[in-house]
């Protein structure tokens, strides 16, 4: 028995795509319908799709997407960093000035996005609680 008549006995068929779901979320959006917005302010995650009364509670991204927002971040800063520093040698007050508004930037910006995409691969996975039974509020 594939996954698929697992799914469509469970009632739920629809087609979740991981990567499409994945971007949805980086947009923000709805991992479903790609459409209605995900987040009511910048990070608390609305409870349903305004859209497609999608159940959103389940998620559960927890610490997730700080540690990947850390991880990408820090590969950009230091590599960047190391780089302009050994090839133009700029004074170091100049760099602080930089590097640092620039890491709490790209940090404020990936963090939702990151946060959305994790949703959109837990719903795409039917991880705690996507699993079908529970998604509309209809
Ligand atoms: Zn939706």
């Amino acid at each position: 028995m594939t996954n698929t008549e697992i799914y469509s006995q469970a009632g739920d068929a629809e087609n979740r795509d991981v990567l499409r779901s994945m971007l949805r979320g980086f947009q923000c959006r709805c991992p479903r319908c790609g459409e209605g917005a995900i987040f009511k302010s910048y990070l608390e995650v609305n409870d349903h799709c305004p859209v497609c009364k999608l159940a959103l509670f389940h998620q559960r991204a927890d610490d997730a997407a700080p540690y990947f927002v850390i991880f990408i971040v820090g590969h950009i800063i230091i590599g960047s960093m190391l780089f302009v520093d050994s090839t133009w040698h700029p004074a170091v007050w100049l760099q602080t000035l930089f590097w640092i508004p620039l890491t709490i930037i790209l940090s404020l910006l990936l963090l939702p996005r990151i946060k959305g995409a994790i949703i959109g691969l837990q719903w795409a996975n039917r991880m705690h609680g996507f699993d079908g039974g529970t998604d509309s509020a209809s």
